[in-house]
């Protein structure tokens, strides 16, 4: 791979990679996605959804309802159904002035979790407010880890505010559920871990 990659980059070294991601393609024979019904009635493929998958998702969302519509299923909206989650505060992409306030306003957003991605405790609660409920979950939503360090530093951090936030001990966190624990000692001592905020706690106060 990178043999290709230095092809299509020369000047780039095997020094300048920090983490090397694998994944699978369910690929199909062919080109195409395969979006359709099957030959069993009821039965509809959405597969083979190869790059750009992600990008096409919606339209094909919309495609698939369509298709849906046409073998005759009632849609029923739901009572419940939130069309648009208010947008959570990136951090990072606030001006110099907003960050300054709105650190000055909720000390939470002063206290950078993660260096690299300028991610704040705040976002990081936020995100656990949300939701998340591990370190993929927090990384998903901010960019925590996601970085030049590939969460070198911020792993600990995240893992701290996600046991304090959800009541849970520091080694039961995990990176994204069942038994991905980042921590490999389970213990049943009575560790003291800082409350995120505490004046003991070590996060960077980078703007107050
Ligand atoms: C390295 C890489 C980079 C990519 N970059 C881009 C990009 O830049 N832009 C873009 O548009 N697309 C990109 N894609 C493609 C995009 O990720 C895919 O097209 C898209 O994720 C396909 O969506 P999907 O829902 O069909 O399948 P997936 O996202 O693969 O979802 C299938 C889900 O089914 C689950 N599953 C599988 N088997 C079972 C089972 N037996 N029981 C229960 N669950 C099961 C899997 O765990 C998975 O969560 C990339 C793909 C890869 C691998």
């Amino acid at each position: 791979v990178f043999a290709a990659v230095q092809e299509l980059a020369p000047g780039i070294s095997e020094r300048d990679c920090i983490a090397e991601f694998a994944g699978l393609r369910a690929a199909i024979d062919g080109d195409d996605f395969l979006i359709g019904p099957s030959t069993k009635r009821g039965f509809f493929n959405v597969a083979g959804i190869q790059s750009p998958g992600l990008t096409a998702a919606p339209a094909i969302a919309d495609l698939v309802v369509e298709m849906l519509r046409d073998e005759g299923l009632a849609f029923t909206p739901k009572g419940n159904f939130v069309a648009a989650n208010p947008k959570a505060i990136h951090f990072a992409a606030l001006s110099t002035e907003e960050q300054i306030a709105l650190a000055a306003h909720d000390r939470r957003y002063g206290r950078i979790v993660c260096r690299c991605e300028l991610v704040t405790e705040g976002e990081v609660a936020d995100a656990i407010d949300r939701g998340a409920a591990t370190l993929d979950g927090i990384k998903f939503r901010t960019r925590a880890g996601m970085g030049r360090c590939q969460g070198g530093f911020c792993t600990e951090r995240c893992m701290r505010l996600l046991a304090n936030k959800l009541d849970i001990s520091f080694p039961d966190v995990t990176k994204r559920g069942g038994n991905s624990w980042l921590v490999t000692e389970h213990s049943t001592s009575n560790h003291t871990y800082l409350r995120p905020g505490s004046d003991t706690d070590d996060m960077e106060d980078a703007f107050l």
